[in-house]
């Protein structure tokens, strides 16, 4: 990607005259002044009107639930090295429900810097109070003022170690403040002040913000530490955890893919379905690909559905949400409930391969079917792969077979069978 934008379009979603645009501007500018590389930029969001920037980013984006970005933020932070810089955007109201993560984040004192988007209420729900509405600001649940008095983010946060800590008014440029927590090592938050238009205007008509700001006595200033930031213990040794990496050495084969493909594996809990994911990645990187593996079960790991979606492309992969599968395997009626819709969108370039045993669901995509599961439940995902392989030419069924070897589970692996059933597809061809 060569933009050096933050911001996508000049057409941001929130309401009218919200001061979330001039937060996203602000950012964006202090970002950009910096000269941080957009990829270098992990946004971490999560419910709120504030969530819904993310399409309009350049950089990579998280969503998260509600007051949980910065708990995840923090994750994705200890996980990296420290010129990569992940920005928790989040509400007044994620910041009442996630106010302990924050105080986590800011005693670890972690890389990290926190916008509070704060108009004193939850706009995305219509309109009602948080920890953070002051006292007598009027909600659609305290109509005639909040009877309780709010939290004081930024005291709390200083006080709990954060070495950066700003409270702004949302108006005007304040992109300074934003690239001087973006610079502070450790822990920032930047606390801005705005009114929600659609709902705090509404519900408080004749007061304005700066006044609001005053009789609820916040301060408009910085507050700083000067603690060490945050550092794993290992990181002694291991500069991020990237290093700890297993590299796989490229086998030099000819690439036969030109473009990204999908890949979806849809079976059982417990019968291996990401482990086959792996698998399939693995060979994808000793054929020269790049690859990504995102994994889809319920809670309760070892029943219903696991659903497992590889993106395999010769370039480096920027996007990797799955849209439309080239190829989808089904090998449990699991798999087949879950994946139901997705097979229904495919179109007759592509390919549902599937276990005979199933009946076979609507759609356009062009359809095999093959005796996965007559290979043991827990070797009917991994037999699927060499079905793949043959069918898709994308990777060798040798290289999947030497994985299998180098991780001995080819002792219990019906490859005999496999490859006579290979065979008789071959001459059917
Ligand atoms: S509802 Fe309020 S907070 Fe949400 S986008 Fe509209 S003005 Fe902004």
């Amino acid at each position: 990607m060569e933009t050096t934008k933050v911001l996508n379009t000049k057409e941001l979603p929130f309401c009218k005259g919200c001061g979330h645009h001039l937060i996203a501007q602000n950012t964006a500018k202090a970002i950009e002044d910096l000269g941080i590389h957009v990829l270098d930029v992990i946004f971490v969001t999560d419910i709120g009107c504030h969530g819904i920037i993310d399409k309009s980013l350049n950089t990579h984006t998280v969503h998260g639930l509600h007051g949980r970005s910065v708990a995840l933020g923090a994750g994705i932070s200890m996980g990296l090295p420290p010129h990569k810089k992940v920005i928790v955007f989040i509400g007044d109201g994620g910041a009442t429900i996630g106010l302990q993560h924050i105080l986590e984040a800011a005693r670890l004192n972690v890389n990290l810097t926190v916008v509070v988007h704060n108009n004193f209420l939850y706009g995305m729900t219509g309109g009602q109070l948080s920890g953070l509405t002051p006292k007598g600001f009027n909600t659609i649940i305290t109509p005639n003022g909040s009877p309780y008095g709010e939290h004081d983010i930024c005291a709390i946060v200083h006080a709990a170690g954060a070495n950066y800590v700003s409270r702004v008014i949302g108006i005007g440029d304040y992109s300074e403040t934003i690239k001087k927590a973006l610079t502070t090592p450790g822990f920032s938050l930047v606390e801005v002040m705005e009114i929600c238009p659609s709902y705090g205007v509404k519900f408080n008509p004749k007061r304005k913000l700066q006044e609001i700001v005053e009789a609820a006595n916040k301060p408009i200033k910085t507050w700083t530490n000067n603690r060490e930031p945050f550092q794993f213990a290992e990181r002694k040794t291991v500069s991020n955890l990237f290093d700890k990496t297993p590299v796989i050495e490229p086998l030099h084969k000819e690439k036969k893919l030109n473009k990204q493909i999908q890949v979806v594996l849809s079976g059982s809990a417990g019968e291996g379905v990401q482990l086959a994911a792996n698998i399939l990645c693995k060979a994808a990187v000793k054929h020269g690909y790049n690859i990504t593996q995102k994994g889809t079960y319920p809670v309760t790991v070892g029943v219903g559905f696991s659903n497992a979606e590889v993106n395999i492309s010769p370039d480096e992969i920027l996007f990797h949400g799955l849209s439309n599968p080239e190829y989808v395997i089904v090998t449990s009626q699991d798999g087949l409930d879950f994946s139901k819709g997705t097979i229904k969108q495919m179109q007759p370039h592509q390919w549902l391969l599937i276990d005979n045993s199933l009946p076979i669901p609507e759609t356009n995509a062009q359809v095999l079917s093959f005796d996965f599961r007559g290979k043991g439940a827990k070797n009917a995902v991994l037999a699927s792969l060499f079905f793949f392989a043959r069918l898709s030419d994308i990777i060798e069924t040798d290289t999947l077979k030497s994985i299998l070897e180098e991780m001995g589970m080819h002792e219990k692996f019906p490859f005999t069978i496999i490859e006579q059933e290979l065979n008789e597809l071959t001459l059917k061809q």
